[in-house]
């Protein structure tokens, strides 16, 4: 599903609608009006920044039917003007206020690149209903695997309430199984997909006994709109699993709105000089994401002194033991 907000940026409304879209990890889309924009430029670019879709809701929230041609054209390019003058990049996206629209409107509009977007779901938030009628409606109207686009608005009168229905919709509609997403370039809820990487790593090891941990960052590039996950799991390179370090086999999820989980990998230390010691976390089998780096290296650093080479040391030499003599050969 997706939430869509028109009329704003308001700047009495909106950044508390930013705050509690960015609270709960919920991407959106905003139909802003032009004027509006260029009294307010910072909030179209806060909303942008927060990854939030901006599109074209008029210069003064016109009626388009009762324009020329040429009328149109003039009030949506002065809109994304205002919009790009903000420092943001509009969307190809035109909400026509009032939902009024016909084969013209969409012409004219198409002819600027510019794809008239409507809705599934209209609470009438603008007009009355108090916050918990307004979360019923929006939540009584969804269909499972529909497109689910909702009107809500950021900059009428009575935005504060919508502002106050916005915690129960989010909850009530995760809690039913929908996703939030922004619109994408057709004008459909379009869920972002994020990239996972992952640095490369280094710790110093231990000494025996006191076990040191290697701890790989996994990062997404986007806040996700639903849940995705990431198996990992360690492999030997110079390090060896179940001498070096522990074996971790795992799938890391990352709720919605989380972008960095990490992974612990337990190293053993031992009193042996060795050159850097070297593992791999690998990732694969991504659900809902894609995988931007398939690999990291962790680095075990040795902390231990150099050997005395003398044979008769026998400190040198005992721990020597315990090691699997396949390595040494
Ligand atoms: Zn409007």
């Amino acid at each position: 599903m997706a939430l869509t907000f028109d009329d704003g940026p308001s700047s009495a409304l909106t950044p508390s609608f930013l705050t509690s879209l960015a609270k709960r990890g919920v991407p959106a889309t905003f139909f802003v009006v032009g004027q509006r924009v260029a009294a307010s430029p910072a909030l179209v670019r806060r909303a942008a920044r927060a990854g939030h879709v901006v599109g074209n809701h008029s210069y003064a929230h016109e009626n388009l039917l009762f324009l020329t041609d040429a009328g149109i054209r003039s009030t949506l390019r002065r809109t994304a003007t205002a919009i790009r003058s903000a420092g943001v990049t509009p969307s190809a996206l035109m909400r026509p206020p009032y939902g009024a629209v016909d084969d013209r409107v969409r012409r004219v509009a198409g002819e600027l690149g510019l794809t008239s977007v409507l809705w599934d779901v209209d609470p009438r938030d603008w007009e009355f209903g108090d916050a918990a009628t307004i979360a019923r409606r929006v939540l009584g109207a969804l269909h499972p695997h529909g497109s689910n686009v909702v009107l809500l608005h950021d900059g009428v009168a009575r935005s504060s309430i919508t502002l106050q229905a916005l915690p129960a919709i989010v909850r009530e509609a995760r809690a039913r199984g929908y996703c939030f997403a922004r619109l994408g370039p057709g004008g459909r809820p379009t869920p972002p997909v994020p990239a996972v990487s992952v640095p490369d790593t280094v710790v110093r090891e231990g000494d025996p006994g006191s076990p040191t941990t290697l701890r790989f960052t996994l990062r997404l590039d986007r806040p996700t709109s639903r849940r995705v996950s990431v198996r990992v799991r360690t492999a030997s390179v110079s390090a060896v699993t179940g001498d070096d370090f522990t074996r971790v086999v795992r799938r890391v999820r990352f709720p919605v709105g989380v972008v960095r989980r990490s992974v612990a990998v337990s190293v053993r230390g031992d009193r042996i000089d060795e050159a850097r010691e070297r593992m791999r976390l690998r990732l694969d089998r991504g659900r809902r994401l894609t995988i931007a780096d398939a690999r990291a290296t962790g680095t075990i650093r040795d902390n231990d002194p150099r050997p005395n080479l003398d044979i008769r040391d026998a400190s040198v030499v005992e721990p020597l033991e315990g090691r699997p003599w396949s390595r040494c050969g």
